[in-house]
C-alpha cells in the first residue's frame, strides 16, 4: 500500500538554486460537488507526479496526475467515470520585487493534498459525461437516448398555422 502524502516537505530535498526533483507521491483526492452531484475520484489515493525545481527565492512546481470521476452523467443521469487529466502549476518567489506567492505553501512545506483538490475542480469539463457523444434524455418523454430505438422521436400535434395553410390549399 502506497504511503500517502498530505503535506510535503519541500526542505527535505536539499536543493539549491536552479536544481529540481521529480518526486512520485500519492496524494488522497477529495469527492467534489459538481452541478449538484457528488463525484467520487477513482482512485481516491492517487500517484500524482510532482516536478520541485527550487528558484533563487523560492520554487517553482507542477503536479501532475489522473483520475476518473465517478457519477452522474451530466446528460443522462447514468453513470459516468471519465478521466480527468490534472496539469497544475504554482510559483512561490517570496520577497523581491515582483512577490508571487502560492497559497498551498507554509514556508517549505507544501500542501499537496489542497492543491490536488482545488487543481482537480480547475481541470473539470464543462459537462461529466458518460462517454463523448452521449445523447443524453428525450426532453419530450424523457427516456435515455442512448439506449431508444435509433430515430427515436414523437408525433407531434400538427402545427395550426399548417393546417390553415392545407385548408387554404384546397380551396
Ligand atoms: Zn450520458
Ligand atoms: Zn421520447
Amino acid at each position: 500500500m502506497a504511503s500517502r502524502t498530505d503535506i510535503f516537505e519541500l526542505g527535505r530535498l536539499g536543493l539549491g538554486s536552479g536544481e529540481g526533483r521529480r518526486l512520485e507521491l500519492h496524494a488522497a483526492i477529495e469527492p467534489l460537488e459538481f452541478g449538484g452531484q457528488t463525484y467520487k475520484p477513482i482512485p481516491n489515493l492517487a500517484p500524482v507526479m510532482l516536478d520541485a525545481g527550487r528558484t533563487t527565492l523560492g520554487w517553482s512546481l507542477r503536479l501532475r496526475f489522473e483520475v476518473r470521476l465517478s457519477g452522474p452523467c451530466t446528460r443522462c443521469l447514468a453513470e459516468a467515470a471519465s478521466p480527468i487529466a490534472v496539469d497544475a502549476r504554482e510559483v512561490d518567489q517570496p520577497g523581491g520585487g515582483e512577490e508571487l506567492r502560492s497559497p498551498y505553501l507554509d514556508g517549505d512545506d507544501l500542501d499537496v493534498r489542497a492543491w490536488a483538490r482545488d487543481a482537480l475542480a480547475l481541470a473539470l469539463p464543462a459537462q461529466i459525461l458518460c462517454r463523448e457523444d452521449c445523447l443524453g434524455l428525450c426532453p419530450v418523454c424523457g427516456e435515455d437516448l442512448n439506449e431508444a430505438e435509433p430515430g427515436h422521436v414523437h408525433e407531434r400535434a400538427p402545427d395550426p398555422r399548417w393546417a390553415k395553410l392545407s385548408e387554404l390549399r384546397r380551396d
